[in-house]
């Protein structure tokens, strides 16, 4: 059984290398040599633009994402509930009287 070579050979090192690299390839700050590779590649041309589509999925959610009015208040408090100043909170009380 032989196949013929297919215009994208998966186990072709730069398949793997795109791979890799993807933050970087939607980037589009690759390698010249992966950049060639990706327009010649069906396989990575699909990868990248998949991840891409993520990508910009990732960023629309982020776009819409509010926090809480009182998010701040909250992680403040939460941070020092007693809403005490940290050089006075070290100082520990005398004892005895
Ligand atoms: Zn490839």
């Amino acid at each position: 059984m032989s196949q013929p070579r297919a215009a994208a050979d998966p186990r072709d090192p730069r398949c793997a290398e795109v791979a890799e690299q993807l933050a970087v390839a939607i980037d589009g700050v690759l390698p010249a040599r992966l950049d060639a590779h990706i327009d010649a590649c069906p396989l990575c041309t699909e990868l990248l633009r998949e991840a891409t589509l993520l990508g910009d999925a990732i960023r629309d959610a982020a776009d819409d994402y509010r926090h809480a009015s009182d998010f701040e208040a909250r992680v403040l408090a939460a941070i020092d509930p007693d809403g005490v100043e940290p050089t006075r909170r070290m100082r520990r009380p005398a004892r005895g009287a």
